[in-house]
């Protein structure tokens, strides 16, 4: 039975979304706002954030790329699984990721959504783990930072697993 260590409380992680949609509200004033979350990760966090912008446009759309299935370290090889459907030319794009970690799966997806010419694309990550990143992506809106550890709930699975816990525990094997 692994071991679950809590890193971020259910009322912080509501404090800091709080925190993030007044930040982009603000950024995406009087714009139409076009949301790609991240399957399946990112599913809780973005159903949370979405209803705390204070935006009148709001289109969501989601993309999926390969996961880890039962490994706890990332692969360099990144498929896209689900492609979106809405029209993104001249839009303004906000993906929202769990976790941003290497790099690589956020520049794979932001590299593939370039190529449809938005007008703008941010990026908004429940956790930036800096310190493991391989290639340049810059988190425009974070929760928060982790340093290490695999960590599981509030959307984040291990094997499929664990998504469903309220809180973001550190899982230990
Ligand atoms: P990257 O390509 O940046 O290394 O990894 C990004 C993906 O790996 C994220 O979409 C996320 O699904 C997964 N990932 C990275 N760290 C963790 C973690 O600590 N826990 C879980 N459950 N997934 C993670």
């Amino acid at each position: 039975m692994p071991e679950f260590i809590p890193v971020i409380k259910k009322d912080d992680i509501q404090r800091q979304i709080t925190r993030i949609a007044a930040a982009i509200s603000a950024d995406y004033q009087g714009r139409e706002l076009i949301m790609i979350g991240v399957l399946k990760g990112a599913f809780l966090f973005l159903a949370d954030l979405v209803r705390e912008l204070k935006l009148e446009k709001i289109k969501i759309d989601f993309l999926q790329a390969s996961s880890y299935g039962a490994d706890t370290v990332s692969s360099e090889n990144i498929v896209l699984k689900k492609d979106i459907d809405v029209d993104i030319r001249g839009k303004d794009v906000l993906v929202v990721e769990d976790i941003v970690d290497t790099g690589l799966t956020m520049a794979r997806l932001i590299e593939h959504l370039k190529r449809h010419d938005p007008n703008s694309i941010r990026i908004c990550a429940m956790i930036d783990k800096r310190e493991r990143r391989k290639v340049a992506v810059n988190v425009d809106y974070a929760c928060g930072c982790v340093e290490e550890g695999f960590l599981v709930g509030y959307g984040l699975d291990y094997a499929e697993n664990y998504r469903n816990l309220p809180e973001i525990y550190h899982m230990k094997l």
